[in-house]
């Protein structure tokens, strides 16, 4: 607070201040009026106007410049949550929710100005059903918080993006990772959700306090509201599904002389029916970033991180018939991780893949490709992928959650050389139609948020996207959540 005055004198003045110093947004006079009834929900430290603050709230960890709110809110129950959105409603005032901020996609950046929403404040796991195998928490609980607290009871929660991200943020996001092939990703392990919607209301999408495995009741509100990346309502509470861990579980990595082979070998493992845990590629130049990020020491050629969970009897199986598959392929011999030390080692060199790539080129940021095909097509794109960042004269690593025809190239940009910009801009363009061309989506796991929103068009076809702005506009007839993202507002 600036010393000597009054809560509501010292905002007024910060207003005023930033108003002058950087160009006031729309709805700045807006929060002004709002900003009393934000102090009386959520009390003096519920508030936040300070610059560090907002600017903290404006970005998430892509390219995409920060685009500060007007304001930060921190609720602590879904209730305040509700007040909040009312008080926003009366005021137009655009609605941004903010999870952990670890998104790819630039989606907590607050086009319009408005007031995130920080649901850091809400971290309770709440209602655990060992016997049901299910979990509901608030949406500051993340992945690796949740996976902690479940250790003692045989259970865990296994959808991993890189980052340890909030699971209500995940939910909005539609996130997946290594371990999506066997378990699935948020769409399949997300039972029930909490939404506040933009005037207020609070609904359940599977209805009040249900965790039934399966239902047909209806339309599918909780997956119309998994990957809505909080453009029809901010997510408050998520029932998960959860998985006994597994009786044993053995890791291994496998080599090949060609991108070709070692991806022809992941379409074949899956054919064979092997239910594999985990099974990511890393192209060579990727191998090289980890080994030297992670102080590996793995060939620097295509390679396949695998990993097998089941009974022991099981195991050997899987292991025998995905040997055979491999071999066939002039794959190397397994280099195997059994004890849980090198298997988290491993994992952790994958999970750091974003950073690994981002040190190749101190100084430089790293942006993400994210497309995904059906299985049958991943061979052809790969090898015409690694063609067009040659031709195309850029750094791109491979990794990829090939298993479920998923990859990522890490492009690894000079912020300060447009012509590099413009490169990779052609290039991730080039890459994203490809994809739609083969039958896949522009976006298999970050989501749409600012950068792929013409590429959504193209993807869904004109009354796709008619269809996805009348369910908008149903929701949100003023077009409060999160403006901006995902669809294309007037924007050519
Ligand atoms: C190193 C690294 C590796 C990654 N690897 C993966 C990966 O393998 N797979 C993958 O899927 N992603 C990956 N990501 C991306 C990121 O972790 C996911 O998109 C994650 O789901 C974002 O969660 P968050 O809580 O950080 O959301 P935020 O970044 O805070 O927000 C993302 C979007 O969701 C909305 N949102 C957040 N919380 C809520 C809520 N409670 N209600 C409504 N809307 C909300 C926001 O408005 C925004 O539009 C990675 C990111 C990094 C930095």
């Amino acid at each position: 607070m600036l010393l000597g005055l009054s809560g509501s004198t010292a905002s007024r003045l910060l207003l005023l201040r930033r108003s002058l110093t950087s160009g006031v947004s729309a709805s700045a006079a807006a929060v002004d009026r709002a900003l009393s009834a934000f102090r009386f929900i959520c009390g003096d430290e519920g508030v936040s106007l300070g610059e560090a603050v907002r600017e903290q709230h404006g970005r998430d960890e892509s390219v995409h410049r920060c685009r500060p709110p007007d304001v930060v809110v921190f609720p602590r129950c879904v209730e305040e949550v509700s007040a909040l959105a009312k008080t926003c409603y009366k005021h137009n005032l655009p609605i941004i929710p903010f999870g952990t901020g670890t998104g790819l996609e630039g989606g907590v950046g607050a086009l319009r100005g408005g007031v995130c929403f920080s649901l850091r404040n809400m971290d309770q796991i709440l209602d655990l059903h060992p016997e049901d195998f299910d979990v509901t928490v608030e949406p500051a609980v993340t992945r690796k918080t949740l996976n902690s607290y479940l250790r003692d009871t045989g259970l865990w929660f296994p959808v991993d993006p890189g980052a340890d991200a909030s699971l209500c943020g995940m939910a909005a996001t539609s996130a997946s990772g290594t371990n999506a092939v066997r378990y699935g990703t948020m769409r399949e392990n997300v039972i029930n959700l909490e939404v506040v919607l933009a005037d207020g209301t609070i609904v359940h999408t599977a209805g009040k306090g249900r965790r039934p495995r399966k239902t047909s009741a209806g339309y599918n509100l909780t997956n119309l509201f998994v990957g809505s990346e909080g453009t029809l309502g901010i997510i408050t509470k998520t029932t998960l599904r959860l998985y006994g861990i597994p009786e044993a579980t053995v890791s291994a990595v496998c080599s090949f002389s060609s991108v070709q082979a070692a991806v022809d070998s992941t379409v074949q493992i899956l054919q064979a029916g092997v239910p594999i845990a985990r099974i990511e590629f890393l192209d060579d130049v990727m191998m090289d970033a980890c080994n030297r990020f992670s102080s590996l020491s793995y060939p620097v050629v295509p390679t396949l991180f695998l990993e097998f969970h089941g009974s022991e009897r099981s195991l050997e199986e899987q292991v025998n018939i995905t040997e055979e598959i491999t071999q066939s392929n002039e794959g190397s011999d397994f280099q195997w991780a059994r004890d849980a030390e090198t298997r988290s080692r491993l994992w952790r060199a994958r999970h750091d893949a974003w950073y690994a790539a981002q040190a190749l080129r101190p100084g430089c940021k790293a942006y993400s490709t994210d497309v995904c095909v059906p299985l049958s097509r991943l061979p052809q794109i790969i090898v015409e992928t690694k063609e067009d960042l040659m031709e195309s004269r850029l750094t791109g690593p491979i990794a990829g959650h090939v298993g479920d025809g998923n990859f990522h190239c890490l492009m690894v940009v000079d912020p300060s050389d447009p012509d590099e910009l413009h490169r990779v801009h052609l290039f991730t363009e080039r890459l994203a139609r490809r994809a739609l061309a083969m039958d896949g989506t522009c976006t298999g796991e970050h989501g749409v948020g600012l950068g792929k929103r013409r590429l959504l068009c193209e993807e869904l076809g004109p009354s796709g996207i008619q269809a996805m702005q009348k369910l908008k506009n149903a929701l949100d007839p003023k077009n409060l959540m999160n403006p901006g993202k995902v669809l294309l507002q007037g924007e050519r």
